[in-house]
């Protein structure tokens, strides 16, 4: 499935759980719906804090509709770290950063060689 969007409801509430966990690392999964990201899906026994250092225990459920995950950064900066980088070549999919202020513009997504991917919202 080609992902083409974002539900702008996902990043509303991606952005509100990123504001509330920091300054800790929000992380979740991702499922689209008809090429969009439109839920989060919290794994059990998630800890939120420094999610480098979590991220490649997760495997990748085995369900189609996972698109990819998305995470939360405690600064300014929606640039994916090296970490990032190897988490995404590892799970492929697509994978969504925001980071301060937390609004409809700060996130960015990226697919899983790390180029920036222009998605649109969907309201
Ligand atoms: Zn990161």
């Amino acid at each position: 499935m080609m992902i083409t969007g974002v539900d702008v409801d996902f990043i509303d509430g991606f952005n509100d759980a990123a504001r509330s966990t920091y300054p800790d690392e929000f992380l979740c999964m991702t499922r689209e719906i008809d090429g969009v990201i439109s839920e989060m899906i919290i794994l059990p026994g998630t800890v939120y804090g420094d999610c480098h250092s979590f991220l490649n225990q997760w495997m990748a459920p085995i369900d189609y509709s996972i698109a990819g995950s998305a995470h939360s950064h405690p600064g300014y900066s929606n640039q994916a770290s090296e970490a990032d980088l190897d988490y995404f070549r590892n799970m492929g999919g697509v994978h969504i950063i925001t980071c301060q202020p937390y609004d409809r513009r700060s996130w960015k997504a990226y697919d899983s060689e790390g180029n920036v991917l222009d998605l649109e919202i969907v309201y």
